[in-house]
């Protein structure tokens, strides 16, 4: 199915028209989104404002459940409260949704405009059962025979990391989400699913943003996904995936089993990985997985790692070598991902031949790994690709600046040479 296939298209919503924003182009709504709200928050402002506690019930109620994206359509409601409400907080933090289906229906995404313009994207993908024979899907879940439903969801708009690869990255960073703008994503999805009869069974911190530089709302976020009053899903069934921040992953450890680990790791030696993650400069991998072992020591769960694999960049036999010593004899779990094409970067994704014979260098190792394939390439699905695209195109200038840079950059790392550039700024402990 393709980008112009008019059954890829729910009916009276427009292929992304929304307009390209680069930056906020208007203030932030400064009301909250109902989602975001601590246990208690609403029945204590309803007591306060003097209504019965129990109207907090059928707020939350149509927020998790309902199909309502407005205090307006909640008709259970007096409209004396519902407008008090809505001069108070947002049911919806998503201004605007606009939803592109691809790979025969079984990818959609989503792009969502926030109240200040900015904007995002989620990502539903469906595993039917009869293919999960022995395959895992974003989640790294093996299949049981049974129907998934994943979606993958963004932390932040941009991302202060820089991956050369991610189109994120080149966005640069705009801000953390809320608590329920990272909320709001899984709400708009699962009434999608809700139309059909069906249930979210994961979700992956694998959108937008690095996750553990906003960790307080990714963490209320999570806590919401898990509380049963709430979103009602499992820990075990979602996953956090960090591009390396070590500090981040410590604090993750001392709250103890919860949700799946994963680790961007792109390459296990330092110079290769101070230019595909730049944040290695402030982290380098053998502190990042030093912690990660740490986590699954702890934690009894398996760590993840993730390998964007670039075609003659990082996929040598050596660069498998490096990995096996690096992960040898942990708890870990290895995804191999072939690179999904970008704009901004001269580098294509690995073949598929290649990625086997890595594979099965890793594997003599004892190292657990899969091969994985990006799902929705035909719509831009990797990270932050859409929201990229409509971001703008840089012009052809920028682009060959940029590709040089990396060229540069990666052969100087080939060469074994590490890089003097700083860490991305804003992407320091403090952060988020
Ligand atoms: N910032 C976090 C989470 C979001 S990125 C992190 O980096 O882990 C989620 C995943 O998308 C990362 O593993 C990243 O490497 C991958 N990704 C980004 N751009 C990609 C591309 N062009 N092709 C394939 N995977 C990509
Ligand atoms: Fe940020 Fe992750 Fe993209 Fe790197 S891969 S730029 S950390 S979103």
């Amino acid at each position: 199915m393709t980008a112009e296939d008019p059954a890829a298209k729910p009916a009276n919503v427009p292929l992304f028209g929304l307009r390209p924003a680069p930056s906020a182009v208007r203030p932030r709504d400064p009301r909250p989104g109902i989602s975001g709200l601590a246990p208690g928050e609403l029945e204590a402002w309803m007591t306060a404002n003097g209504h019965p506690a129990f109207r907090a019930r059928q707020v939350l109620d149509a927020a998790w459940r309902g199909k309502q994206t407005t205090f307006a359509e909640i008709h259970t409601l007096p409209p004396a409260i519902r407008e008090a409400l809505d001069a108070a907080f947002r049911l919806d933090t998503m201004a605007e949704t606009e939803i592109l289906a691809t790979d025969g229906g079984l990818t959609e995404k989503a792009l969502h405009r926030l109240s200040d313009g900015l904007l995002i994207e989620s990502v539903l993908m469906h595993y039917p059962a009869r293919d999960l024979a022995g395959a895992r899907d974003a989640a790294g879940a093996r299949g049981a025979n049974r129907e998934r439903h994943t979606l993958c969801i963004s932390s932040q708009a941009g991302c202060a990391v820089g991956c050369p690869f991610c189109a994120t990255g080149e966005l640069g960073m705009e801000r953390d989400l809320e608590t329920a703008e990272i909320l709001d994503q899984v709400r708009n999805a699962q009434r999608r699913l809700t139309a059909d009869g069906k249930r979210l069974t994961n979700i992956v911190f694998m959108g937008m943003g690095e996750p553990l530089l906003n960790l307080d709302r990714v963490l209320a976020s999570i806590e919401a996904l898990n509380d049963p009053v709430r979103f009602g899903l499992g820990a075990r069934h979602i996953t956090v995936s960090t591009s390396g921040v070590v500090p981040g992953i410590r604090r993750l450890t001392a709250l103890g089993p919860q949700f799946t680990l994963a680790v961007s790791l792109h390459a296990a030696r330092n110079p290769l990985r101070d230019v595909l993650v730049p944040l290695n400069r402030r982290w380098p991998v053998e502190e990042v997985v030093a912690a990660a072992r740490e986590h699954a020591a702890t934690t009894g769960r398996r760590v993840t790692y993730e390998m964007t694999m670039i075609d003659g960049i990082n996929d040598t036999d050596g660069d498998a070598d490096a990995l096996a010593v690096l992960l040898r004899g942990d708890l870990a779990h290895v995804n191999l991902i072939p690179m999904n094409q970008v704009a901004h970067t001269p580098w294509t994704g690995t073949p598929i031949a290649v990625v086997e014979r890595f594979a099965e260098r890793v594997r003599a190792a004892g190292i657990a790994v899969t091969i994985r394939f990006n799902r929705g390439t035909e719509i831009g699905a990797a990270c932050g690709q859409l929201a990229a695209e409509h971001a703008g195109q840089p012009t052809p200038i920028v682009v060959q600046r940029r590709r040089e840079r990396i060229v540069a950059q990666s052969a100087a790392a080939l060469r074994g040479e590490r890089s003097d550039e700083p860490a991305p700024a804003g992407t320091g402990e403090g952060s988020g």
